[in-house]
């Protein structure tokens, strides 16, 4: 039996590694395809960016056309201000990110930068002046240090230092044996949501763009996590546009706008304030993950004086 195990120890090894191959070339194929959803015009132009004002004008959009998920979507994100959408899951509000950063265009109306329609411009100059802090980074299989520093590969440590320090992940490194040094990713340290997010935060300080797209993790982060990231998030997105796509409503409350999206359309606008005022969606939203946070709560404390 002994003969036969080794071997077979070996085996399942040789398709771990064959496996991680495979899904590396799928992470990588994935990113193409994502590249070749939309191609640059034969007269496209470089975006101008001058304070970097947004605005959806009557945004109609389906990723199949037998299920239209916006219809007709109309707002602006001035230049140096905050927009939180936030509504019900499946509601669209990922998609209105993917729309702006031109992962897909638009089927109808459109949305512009400085009044220039991105569908106009450049990818590249489009892509230069956002930031986007995805849902769920990819990290490279490669030191936490180089995972930061592709938000701009010519930064230098203490740079990426200062970065990870703003977007509140520094004091982690820095408790890693390895440090920056530390070897992230599939094959290395596995980093948790709210880590991983706070990596991209840093990538994006280090970039510095006018434009700040922040699609928000969908998952329950603890308390602490929570607003360690809304601290990072309240310094990078200072005097820059930016569009926070809610899943969670704690970060939005401080927004200039909130946007609740419902059934391919907006529901309700307003402020935290304004909207819990009306009384509507956004305050049965609030009320019901309030009181969500409270039961969890008062569970943990149950549990602690077991
Ligand atoms: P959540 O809060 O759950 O993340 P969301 O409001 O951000 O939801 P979107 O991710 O924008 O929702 O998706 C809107 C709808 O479009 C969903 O019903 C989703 O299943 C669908 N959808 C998203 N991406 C694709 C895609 N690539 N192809 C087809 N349908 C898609």
């Amino acid at each position: 039996l002994m003969q036969l195990s080794i071997p077979l120890n070996f085996i399942g090894f040789v398709y771990r590694e064959i496996r991680q191959g495979l899904t590396d070339i799928e992470q990588m194929f994935d990113l193409l395809e994502v590249e070749a959803e939309v191609v640059d015009r034969p007269d496209a132009v470089e975006l101008v960016i001058d304070k970097g004002a947004i605005a959806f004008k009557d945004v109609h959009f389906a990723y199949d056309p037998a299920r239209p998920i916006l219809k007709g979507i109309s707002f602006e994100v001035p230049a140096g201000k905050t927009v939180a959408v936030v509504g019900p899951s499946g509601a669209g509000k990922s998609t209105l990110s993917r729309l702006l950063y031109r992962f897909y265009d638009v089927q109808e109306g459109a949305i512009t930068i400085d009044g220039q329609d991105v569908r106009g411009v450049r990818q590249k100059s489009l892509r230069a002046v956002i930031g986007m802090v995805p849902q769920d980074t990819v990290l490279f299989n490669d030191t936490i240090a180089y995972n930061i520093r592709y938000g701009r590969t010519s930064a230098t440590q203490a740079e990426i230092e200062a970065a990870a320090d703003i977007a509140q992940i520094g004091g982690f490194i820095k408790s890693l044996p390895e440090g920056y040094g530390a070897m992230v990713g599939e094959r290395g340290l596995k980093l948790s949501g709210g880590e991983k997010q706070r990596v991209a935060i840093a990538r994006t300080v280090l970039k510095s763009p006018p434009i700040l797209i922040l699609d928000e993790a969908t998952s329950a982060l603890d308390t602490r996590t929570e607003q360690e990231i809304q601290t990072a998030l309240d310094i990078v997105s200072q005097n820059r546009t930016t569009l926070v796509i809610a899943h969670r409503l704690s970060t939005v409350i401080h927004a200039d706008e909130i946007i609740v999206l419902k059934d391919g359309g907006i529901a309700e606008r307003g402020t935290h304030g304004e909207l819990i005022d009306r009384d509507g969606l956004y305050a049965s939203m609030w009320n019901r993950q309030r009181e969500a946070t409270q039961a969890e709560e008062t569970l943990k404390k149950v549990r602690e004086n077991d």
